[in-house]
């Protein structure tokens, strides 16, 4: 996991530069416009798939409230801020410190629970629980004020734009995309040789995985919850996604999926849409044969903001913590469960347990306690890889979408380039 991470950000600089230089300004932003249209209308329909799940199998409700726990205090999270980082993360400051450094709202630090005077009363659930979210804070330092991972999305905007420019200086210009241009093949070289290690690191990091569950008793409490999310999951990689497919791009989705899989079985083991991105890109070219200049383009922006599995499991999420509380839901709130989640998704980064702590803009939105999150948070582990894996089967069918509805302006470029640098 840490060489493909060390990848990431050459692939993403070389890909996007390349990628957009290769296409004249009018071509791109209909691209761009047709993968935003393709992103937001799957993310929708992975919400409300959700939503009528959780309606419909009520996971939790049934289960009573009164082993909940809500000493801790989450992270202050809200809507705005996440929509403001968003727009802050857009436009670094410093394109240096953008390659290590993501805007983060200074948030309040999640509290450690509070000991309790007369321990034997703390239920055993509750001690899991608070036991795991210290460990996930300590590991991924998800709720301190700086996250340490890429800003991709200002990395992004500063590769569009660098890359228009680039495309429109002529001759000059062509030296810098040649440079690009190597750039991405050696770095993709480099991912082939990681590749090779891939089954070593898979094993080590599912047993270490293993090995650290002490109470397995929680996941039979979780289990109808996570039920609900995998079915979710499993319907709308089976059906949803390929049915599109299916529909605007007329071949066998799949075999489209079966070409993923190097890139899915990745996605499971490192919970990282942005960690992924390098098989992303081998799977999709090598194997499903999209065009460079399509995936260069619409897989590292889908892997920052299209994250059709973050979305859906929110929906369920919100809904089952209401449910476990006996708070009902009117249609206003379901509704804004849907924005939110749809919201929090996007702002979610593609790192491990993001969800979990955008998580906290939905149960706000609609009036939960936002400590609440503290009781997912135990099976998030295991969660989070199924939909990282949607999330990366959604990019890549968004890559196979886009590029059918782009073949006219790709064919009509090919026709006038003399030289196509995307594929040499
Ligand atoms: N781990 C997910 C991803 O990288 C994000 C999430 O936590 O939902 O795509």
């Amino acid at each position: 996991m840490r060489m493909l991470k060390l990848v990431i950000l050459p692939l993403i600089i070389s890909s996007m530069i390349t990628g957009v230089a290769a296409l004249d300004s009018e071509v791109s932003g209909k691209i761009g416009l047709r993968a935003v249209i393709y992103y937001f209308s799957t993310t929708i329909i992975a919400v409300v798939l959700g939503i009528i799940l959780v309606m419909t199998i009520k996971p939790g409700v049934s289960q009573t409230a009164d082993h909940i726990d809500r000493e801790g205090t989450t992270p202050n999270v809200t809507t705005v801020d996440t929509l403001l980082d968003l727009l802050r993360n857009m436009f670094p400051e410093n394109l240096v410190q953008a390659c290590f450094q993501q805007y983060k709202t200074k948030r309040k630090e999640l509290e450690p629970p509070k000991a309790s005077e007369d321990t034997t009363t703390i239920p055993p659930l509750t001690t899991t629980i608070m036991a795991v979210v210290e460990n996930i804070t300590k590991d991924y330092k998800i709720i301190g004020t700086y996250s340490d991972g890429i800003n991709v999305l200002g990395l992004i905007v500063f590769c569009v734009a660098f890359g228009l420019v680039i495309g429109k200086m002529g001759e000059k210009g062509r030296i810098l995309l040649e440079f690009f241009d190597a750039l991405n093949e050696a770095t993709m070289k480099l991912v082939q040789i990681i590749m090779c290690y891939m089954p070593i690191g898979i094993l080590f990091l599912i047993a270490a995985k293993i090995i650290e569950v002490e109470d397995w008793e929680i996941f039979k409490k979780m289990g109808l919850y996570m039920v609900t999310v995998l079915s979710g999951l499993a319907i709308h990689a089976a059906i949803c996604l390929p049915l599109i497919y299916f529909v605007i791009v007329r071949k066998n989705p799949y075999i489209f999926t079966l070409g993923m899989a190097q890139a899915l079985v990745t996605a499971l083991m490192i919970s990282s849409s942005s960690a992924t991105l390098p098989v992303t890109f081998r799977c999709a070219e090598e194997n499903n044969r999209i065009d460079k200049r399509i995936t260069r383009f619409v897989l590292p922006v889908g892997a920052t903001i299209n994250m059709d599995g973050t979305a859906l499991y929110e929906a369920v999420a919100a809904i089952f913590i209401a449910q476990l509380n006996d708070y009902a839901l009117d249609v206003g709130q379901i509704v804004t469960i849907s924005i939110t989640a749809t919201v929090a998704s996007i702002g979610a980064a593609g790192v491990p347990n993001a969800g979990l702590v955008t998580m906290v803009i939905v149960l706000t939105a609609v009036g939960l306690p936002a400590s609440d999150v503290t009781l997912i948070v135990a099976v998030d582990w295991l969660l989070d890889r199924f939909r990282t894996m949607i999330n990366v089967l959604g990019d890549a069918y968004g890559a196979g979408i886009v590029q059918k509805l782009s073949k006219r302006e790709l064919e009509r470029m090919d026709l006038t380039s003399d030289v196509d640098v995307a594929n040499p």
